[in-house]
């Protein structure tokens, strides 16, 4: 598994810090770099102002450009960016207006407002990089989220994000800095679970969700954003899948992508995974007809999440690879699958035992 936090020798800090790893000088160095002095084993001491900063990491394993955040009192550091990987998110807020029945990461009550840090983050990313927003609900703090936004766009024009968001939080009146943002540099993933609003606000555990969410997604439309519905396929949705598929067919035909989403055995979605956890594999036919009418509408519909031989054949061509490196694994029968370079996997914390029944190497 690869490390999101990183053990550092405590530093004299007071408040957050972001510091840019560096195994030699660059042109374009920036204050927030720091320099290798020394590598020992798993220990690895860089220069940082005149100062040692030392950090443990595993032997071999490359941080050169990656940006850590290290807060005041903590003796391990956030790995922000890893500078080889294309799965870099930002938490930036774990608070939330909604209790989903699968959420990740569920929610805290107290907000720790690192908007800045994050920007400057994102300032000493790689060129190009693709960087993930996601909470809590990350607009909760419209204004600040917006402000870093624009701050790294003016900066860094070339970076681009992925923006989680239940999209109940825009205003009309947002889609003018939506449009400022531009469309090519935001992707809003925005959550749709059923075409039924009871549904869909029995999932999200929030009553007039599906009623907020309407008027959000308008206003994405005016502004031309770009937004990606994600559906996670629940025991719960299972039947409405085919509602889904014909109401953003015909309402929200705007959008750029339609994601239907396997489930994550992780918080809530580990606490609730034997009453929603859908066992693809041994039924796909709802899966299957809601493909067939988002692509007979010219929509683009993927499978996330899904292990490839969890579909079957005629519809693996839309289950592209996409659980983020760090937190992908591969069971014993992957050894020697012919699609194993293709597929995408498994979460580190799926459970086979109460998982998928029909699965195999291919
Ligand atoms: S056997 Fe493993 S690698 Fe092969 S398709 Fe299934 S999950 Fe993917």
């Amino acid at each position: 598994m690869i490390d999101l936090r990183l053990k550092v020798d405590p530093l004299p800090i007071v408040e957050p810090l972001v510091v840019r790893l560096l195994d030699q000088p660059v042109d374009n160095r920036t204050e927030h770099d720091a320099i290798i002095l020394d590598i020992d084993g798993d220990r690895r001491e860089y220069e940082y102002h005149g100062f040692s900063f030392t950090v443990h990491a595993r032997p071999h394993e490359s941080l050169d450009g990656d940006v850590l955040l290290v807060l005041p009192g903590q003796a391990s550091a956030h790995r922000l960016i890893r500078a080889n990987s294309n799965h870099n998110t930002f938490l930036v807020t774990e608070q939330c207006d909604q209790l989903c029945v699968m959420c990740s990461q569920p929610p805290k009550k107290y907000h720790f407002d690192l908007f800045d840090q994050l920007a400057v983050a994102a300032s000493l990313a790689p060129r190009d990089a693709m960087i993930g927003i996601s909470g809590g609900e990350p607009l909760l703090h419209k204004e600040r989220l917006f402000q870093m936004l624009f701050a790294v766009s003016a900066s860094r024009p070339d970076l681009r994000f992925h923006i989680l968001t239940n999209a109940q939080h825009f205003e009309p009146q947002d889609a003018e800095r939506l449009v400022a943002l531009g469309s090519d540099r935001i992707l809003w993933g925005v959550p749709l679970y059923s075409a039924n609003p009871k549904t869909h606000d029995r999932i999200v555990g929030k009553e007039g969700a599906f009623a907020s969410l309407e008027p959000g997604l308008a206003t994405l439309m005016r502004a031309g954003a770009s937004v990606e519905l994600r559906t996670v396929v629940l025991q719960q949705n299972w039947e409405d899948l085919i509602g889904v598929a014909e109401f953003i067919a015909t309402r929200l035909g705007f959008i750029s992508v339609w994601a239907i989403m396997q489930l994550e055995r992780i918080g809530y979605g580990r606490m609730n995974w034997a009453s929603s956890f859908k066992d693809t594999s041994a039924d796909f036919e709802q899966a299957a007809r809601a493909i067939d009418i988002a692509a007979a509408r010219g929509l683009k519909a993927w499978l996330y999440n899904f292990p490839l031989c969890s579909v079957p054949q005629d519809y693996r061509g839309y289950a592209p690879s996409t659980i983020s490196d760090w937190k992908r694994k591969y069971l014993d029968f992957c050894d020697g699958c012919g699609a194993r370079e293709t597929c995408g996997g498994f979460f580190q914390w799926y459970d086979h035992k109460e998982g998928f029944n029909g699965l195999g190497p291919i």
